[in-house]
């Protein structure tokens, strides 16, 4: 209690010093993208990453990138900081991983999107850790050097592939179609669409080169339970588990195309509805037994439950890039657009579809499972790092206290991608992978949001929260200006394009 008090006080004392010029007010600032030998963020509430409770205020200081002090007044002996971060008022939590995204340099055909809007969203949004699962792995693993080597402003890269579908023949194509993927520096593999009989020969080749697994299961021969059984490292979204836990196959009508989007998305939001409530409870045991991590990437299909809340979200004004909004019109040759003729009992079915898929995350997370947050934006109306933030919006829907929805989107993260030695806490000899928030996330997740939320300030309603700085290996990037790069890139994208404000 004491300490809460001190906390408020010295928060009101904060507010009302707001303009004077102190002793802190000779502190170096730090300085977005701008290296420091020595970085000190002073008088923070900490979150610490693995869901234990809040704590401070204190120092943390930071050497050369890495977390070399955390506690009153750390920052008060040893060496001087070239660059100080006064964090009264504001809560620091360790950097976010979105363990399922992908880089995009066009959506629109022949509309380019400059990558730097999504390394800049992601960022903004407190990404300092990305996976993505799939891609132009060359193209990815240069930005992964250049990224380590901070000579580009991106959170640090993880590149899983596709092991190369065209040679997925006989076992030995199959293998060499791993070990290519391998051998062009791979970091995982995503696998999808596979029989049993192919899936057996990559995961016994993927273990045998030691390459960590993630499966998007669609509607097929395997399902998670397959997965399961072969020791996969983890599972993306929800298809391949509820279609584990039917009582046969789904109920599919005899005019069902698999290739049509509409069919398809329709369709998989009745999948939950069906499967036996047994069984779906029995599968996630099996899978969080088995240490199989799930990235459920709930926000990714949440327009298929009110696609209007989806179409109109208050960001698209400054932050939609021209060639994502044309992507996402209504299209069926757009992959994730399958918005044509969408009413509300798709919407209706959805919602049930939701509410059971929530309820099965959380009876995994209960089971011990290793739940980790993963956006998929840049389709179905989620823009990248926005959808993140949902993602942990979601995760409380889903029944998570918002410590243990920052520690998915954290201390899991790290420990699915093999990090969690170094990364995922803010813990002494950690990596410094940090967010300086402002105002306490725990008390609304929405706070993340990198385009600020509604906020009462000293009893007015106005704009406020956002990631004040996201922390990368001990380098400051500052939320503020990342975001007006951004609006100055769509505002530019808009007037070449011709597209006006949505
Ligand atoms: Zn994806």
């Amino acid at each position: 209690m004491r300490t809460l008090a001190l906390f408020v006080l010295s928060l009101v004392l904060a507010a009302s010093a707001a303009f004077v010029q102190g002793p802190a007010g000779q502190d170096p600032a730090a300085l977005h993208a701008r290296t420091p030998r020595r970085l000190v963020i002073r008088n923070a509430m900490v979150i610490y990453g693995n869901a234990k409770p809040a704590f401070g205020p204190v120092d943390v200081v930071v050497d050369a990138g890495v977390i070399t002090a955390v506690g009153p007044r750390a920052g008060a002996g040893g060496p001087p900081a070239d660059a100080v971060i006064d964090a009264t008022g504001k809560y620091v939590m360790p950097g976010m991983v979105n363990t399922h995204m992908h880089w995009h340099e066009e959506r629109a055909p022949g509309v380019p999107q400059p990558i730097q809007y999504e390394r800049n969203l992601y960022l903004a949004s407190g990404v300092t850790t990305a996976r993505e699962l799939g891609g132009n792995l060359a193209k990815t693993k240069r930005w992964q050097k250049e990224s380590h080597d901070h000579t580009i402003i991106s959170p640090r890269i993880i590149a899983f592939t596709r092991p190369s579908m065209g040679k997925l023949l006989t076992p030995d194509e199959i293998r060499q179609g791993v070990r290519d993927a391998k051998a062009a520096g791979a970091d995982g593999l995503k696998l999808m669409f596979l029989d049993r009989d192919q899936l057996e020969v990559v995961m016994s080749e993927a273990k045998a080169l030691g390459l960590p697994t993630t499966t998007h299961i669609g509607v097929e021969e395997t399902t998670a339970k397959d997965y399961i059984e072969l020791g996969v490292t983890s599972i993306e979204h929800f298809y391949g588990i509820g279609d584990a836990a039917l009582d046969g196959i789904q109920n599919f009508p005899a005019d069902m195309n698999y290739t049509n989007e509409f069919h398809r998305f329709a369709r998989a939001g009745e999948l939950y509805a069906q499967a036996n409530p047994d069984k779906l409870r029995a599968i996630v045991e099996l899978m969080a037994s088995k240490g199989v991590a799930w990235s459920p990437t709930l926000s990714i299909y949440e327009a298929s439950r009110d696609v209007t809340r989806a179409q109109t979200l208050p960001w698209y004004r400054d932050y939609l890039h021209p060639s994502m909004e044309l992507y996402w019109k209504p299209n069926l040759d757009n992959h994730g657009s399958y918005f044509v003729g969408w009413g509300n009992t798709q919407e209706v079915r959805w919602r049930k579809n939701y509410r059971i898929w929530m309820d099965t995350l959380r009876h995994f997370g209960l089971h011990g499972g290793l739940i980790t947050t993963g956006d998929d934006a840049g389709y179905i109306y989620s823009l990248y790092g926005f959808g993140l933030v949902r993602e942990l919006e979601l995760h409380e829907e889903a029944g998570f206290h918002p410590l243990e929805v920052i520690a998915h989107a954290t201390t899991n993260g790290a420990q699915l991608l093999g990090l969690g030695d170094r990364l995922g806490k803010v813990r002494v000899g950690f990596t410094a992978d940090l967010l300086v928030v402002n105002g306490n996330p725990l008390d609304n997740l929405r706070l993340l949001n990198p385009a600020g939320t509604d906020v009462v300030l000293n009893g007015q309603l106005t704009c406020g929260g956002g990631v004040e700085w996201t922390i990368k290996d001990g380098i400051p990037y500052h939320g503020p200006t990342l975001m007006a790069e951004v609006r100055e890139m769509v505002a530019e994208a808009r007037r070449k394009t011709g597209t006006t404000t949505p």
